[in-house]
């Protein structure tokens, strides 16, 4: 397969149709906030690093507006702090995509491409954007571990490796060992909801990281 073939199947056209509400979504965000970015967000990162992050799908006036994965909204600001703090991310962040911050050994994607009404992709709209997931862990090859953020992402990754969730239930911190493939890490989701109702703190969420990184490291 060629490289532009590979890339196809892992990175969804920008006008993809195969979630007709959120095609109308994007749509109609493009006439709301004309000048944002509004097309399936591309993963951060590249196709080498041993760690991948997976989110639940771009929020509206962070990834969705800046063209960035958790870039230019709150649970950008911690996720970008930690990977920072622990060495998986390096220079300045500043909630844009010309910041000049990369990440080192890691890369970012989220289980709908899309920005979904309300943050809440629809099951069959994770569905849908699965096949995308799915080819973008299997074109990593030095892929290590996986940091689920949320119960959704935790859910679609299982599924997308063909591995069963009630074998492996969500929970904060837990890793999940699954045979010869990537181990997981959940981590509550790190929105401003969940840090305000202190559901996740900063310590906790520097410490679901770090069971990632132990975990990789000790193999
Ligand atoms: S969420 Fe994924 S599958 Fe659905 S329209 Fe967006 S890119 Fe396509």
């Amino acid at each position: 397969m060629t490289d532009a073939a590979e890339t196809r199947r892992h990175q969804p056209e920008s006008d993809c149709p195969l979630c007709p509400r959120l095609a109308d979504f994007r749509r109609a965000n493009r006439v709301a906030w004309p000048g944002w970015y509004h097309d399936p967000v591309p993963s951060f990162g590249t196709l080498d690093a041993r760690v991948l992050v997976v989110g639940l799908a771009p929020g509206l006036k962070g990834a969705n507006r800046t063209g960035r994965p958790f870039t230019g909204d709150y649970a950008g600001d911690l996720l970008y702090s930690t990977l920072i703090r622990l060495g998986l991310a390096s220079g300045p962040y500043d909630a844009r995509i010309d910041d000049g911050l990369i990440l080192v050994d890691c890369r970012i994607t989220n289980a709908a491409r899309c920005v979904p009404p309300a943050n809440k992709p629809l099951p069959a709209e994770f569905a849908a954007c699965r096949p995308f997931l799915a080819a973008e862990i299997a074109a990593m090859p030095r892929l290590r571990g996986i940091l689920c953020l949320g119960r959704e992402s935790h859910d679609q990754v299982l599924t997308a490796l063909g591995h069963r969730k009630s074998a492996h239930p969500f929970g904060h911190g837990a890793l999940h060992r699954l045979g010869s493939g990537p181990v997981l890490v959940d981590s509550y989701h790190c929105s401003r909801y969940n840090t305000n109702t202190r559901r996740l703190t900063e310590a906790m969420f520097v410490a679901a990281v770090e069971t990632l990184l132990d975990a990789i490291t000790g193999e």
